[in-house]
Order: C-alpha cells, then structure tokens, then sequence
C-alpha cells in the first residue's frame, strides 16, 4: 500500500502528524505501508510557486491512496485565483478523477451532547452522503454573465449530467449500501429539473442490479427538511453535486462536532483521497489544540475503501471509541468542566488504544 502524504496548511501538518503515528503502529503490526510525503496549498506555493505542484500531483498519481490534511491560511488570501491554496484541492480532485465524495455523518454516544439537535434525534445516528463531485452545475457550460437584447445583465450556468456520470455514482452508492443497512435514498429535484428526472430515471435501472438493496427517492427540499427532523431514516443517501455541496454540511453538523467528521473521495477503481472535513483552522493552527480524530478516522476510510480492509478499519474506529469512552476530549468536543488534552496527547491515546 503506497500512501501519499500531503500535510498542507494550518493545523494540516500537526492533525496528520497523528495519524501518520496510526500508521506507523499498523506497520509494525506487520501491514505493507509506504508513505511518501509532498507538498500541497499553500505549502506547495511556498515551496515551488504552484499549490499543487508537479511533483505532488506525480507522486499523487503513482500512489495508492493520498492523505491530506487542509489547506488555506490568512497569508494566501490576496493571491491571485491560480495560486490560492484551494486551487491545489480542485486540481488534485479533477487530476485524479475523484468523482464520488463520501461523507459519514456519525453521532458517537460520547458526543450526543455536541449536536444542537435533541439527543433522541441523534443518538447512533449513522449516515453516509455520497456527492458525486465532478460533474452537475459546477462544471457544466456554457456558463457566465452576458448582456441579453434588452440591454438587462444576466448570470447563468448549466446543469447536466450524463448517463456514464450517473451509472458510475450510482453503482458505488449501491455498493456501499450493500456493506451497510442495504438502504439508499436517491435525493434529486426531479419535480422540476430535467436533468434530475434523468437521474431518478438511470439510478433506478442500476437498481435493478442490486435488488437487495432498497431504493428511495426524495426531493432535496424535504431531505434538507427529514435530516433534521428524523435523520435516523437515513443510510445512504446519494445525490449530484450541488444539492450534496449542501446536504452533507448540513448532516455533519448534525453531528456538531467537525473535528471528528472524515471524508473520503473515489474514483472508478478505489483509489481514493482522505481527509478531515474541516479545513485549515488557522485560527488554532501550531497550538496544539486541534482535534486529529477525523484525520485518523479518514485512514480508517482508506483501510475500508482502497485497500479493501474492514478488519483494520473497525480496528481504528474502535481505538477512537475506546478513546472517547476513556473521557479523553480535545478543547472542541470537550462539555464544560472536562478535562481537555491536546493534539499529540489525542494522537498518542489512539495509538495506545489500538
Ligand atoms: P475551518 O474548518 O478551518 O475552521 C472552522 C472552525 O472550526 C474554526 O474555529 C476552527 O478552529 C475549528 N476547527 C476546524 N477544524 C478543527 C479541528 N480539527 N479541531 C478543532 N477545531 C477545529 O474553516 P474556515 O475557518 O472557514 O477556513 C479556514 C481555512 O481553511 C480557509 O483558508 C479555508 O479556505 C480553508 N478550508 C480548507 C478546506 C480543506 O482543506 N478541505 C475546507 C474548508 C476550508
């Protein structure tokens, strides 16, 4: 297994530090590991003048599975567009065709009390959104602002999707429902927009192949709606990439705690890119403070997603648990009056446990 690392920008380089120690414990467990590391963000600006440089995106691409911290910081904000920190996640994202964007929305029963939802309604919460990330609005063209006849300005974008597109999402949503609860709901707007009535229409054929699988559509207005009256009724939910842009901040806030929340994004053979949903949190960034559980619960995604490893994914996701049940909490999760330990200590009591 050939990992890229890429600690990037702001806490990146301290919160990856923790779960390279995961890593590294697995090795002499006896796992076949090779990490190699480079830069991205604004650390590859500053080393080489681009955020995703040449070497990086080599090494990206030769690699197996890449783990990235965050990127961005107040430094790089007046740069201009080709050299920000985020252009370096755009890049790797469409270089290594990363078209399926996974992001569990879990409720730990340590944590009920970090939502802002009632602890009935979250309890053993366990969702996973999958956001197709490539295609829909955000890429389509044409795209732009022009001057109609009447001399009135007027924006406008296009929205498509294709049937390779939705096919390829979908299989890997029926897959993944397949190693859970063997529930989807396809979320679309298929009331109104055309391009969602045709992904209603190719999900539910690509359904066919998997009848154990039960499939549902919803309307992305009620789903925005269900997630915080009901969540539970949840397992997967699969949709495109703008209505899932929206839907997965929105559950993984029902979590209220995004140190914790990890994402991983796939393209058609596995390989993946891992990493925390939050960002660089420059704000925290050098204390050691920040929170590495949704670092190390991304490799816990890469052991089950590209190296096909559920044993010592369960392995990580229980090590965390067990830390959590130990009362252990960093400054963003602790309740009033715990006792908060930092990120090293955080990274070291995962190792610990494992
Ligand atoms: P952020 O997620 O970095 O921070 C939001 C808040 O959450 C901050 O108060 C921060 O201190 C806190 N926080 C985030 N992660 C934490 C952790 N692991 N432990 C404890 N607290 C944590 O979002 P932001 O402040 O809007 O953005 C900061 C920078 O990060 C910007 O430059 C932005 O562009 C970038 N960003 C990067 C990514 C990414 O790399 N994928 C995602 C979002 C934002």
């Amino acid at each position: 297994m050939k990992i890229a690392v890429l600690p990037g920008d702001g806490i990146g380089p301290e919160i990856v530090a923790q779960a390279v120690k995961v890593i590294d414990a697995l090795r002499s467990d006896g796992l076949a590991i090779e990490m190699e590391y480079a830069h991205i963000g604004g650390a590859g600006y500053d080393a080489a003048g681009d955020p995703f440089p040449a070497v990086t995106e080599k090494l990206a691409k030769e690699a197996d599975a890449v783990l990235l911290g965050a990127v961005g910081g107040y430094q790089y904000d007046n740069l201009p567009r080709p050299q920000r920190p985020e252009q370096g996640l755009l890049r790797i994202r469409k270089g290594l065709g990363l078209f399926a964007n996974l992001r569990p929305a879990m409720v730990y029963p340590e944590l009920v009390y970090a939502s802002s939802l009632k602890p009935e309604l979250v309890s053993g919460l366990d969702i996973m959104i999958l956001r197709e990330l490539t295609g829909d609005i955000y890429f389509g063209q044409p795209r732009g602002i022009r001057t109609l006849d009447s001399g009135e300005r007027q924006g406008f974008d296009t929205m498509h999707y294709s049937e390779s597109e939705i096919r390829r999402v979908a299989h890997v949503g029926f897959q993944i429902a397949m190693k859970r609860n063997k529930k989807m709901c396809s979320v679309d707007k298929a009331n109104v927009l055309d391009t969602s009535m045709f992904w209603r229409e190719i999900v539910t054929d690509v359904a066919k192949e998997y009848p154990q699988v039960e499939l549902s559509h919803m309307y992305v207005d009620n789903a925005a709606m269900q997630l915080v009256r009901a969540p539970k009724q949840f397992d997967v939910i699969l949709t495109g990439n703008i209505f899932g842009d929206i839907l997965s901040d929105e559950a993984s806030m029902l979590t209220g705690s995004i140190g914790m929340l990890p994402s991983a994004s796939l393209d058609a053979n596995n390989k993946g890119l891992y990493e925390p949903c939050h960002g660089s949190a420059p704000d925290i960034a050098g204390k050691d403070i920040a929170n590495p559980l949704a670092t190390i619960l991304s490799v816990a995604m890469m052991m089950r997603y590209t190296f096909a490893n559920d044993e010592v994914a369960q392995r990580i996701e229980t090590a965390v648990r067990k830390t959590l049940q130990q009362g252990l909490r960093t400054g963003d999760i602790a309740e009033a009056g715990m006792h908060k330990i930092g990120t090293t200590a955080m990274g070291d009591a995962v190792v610990a446990a494992l």
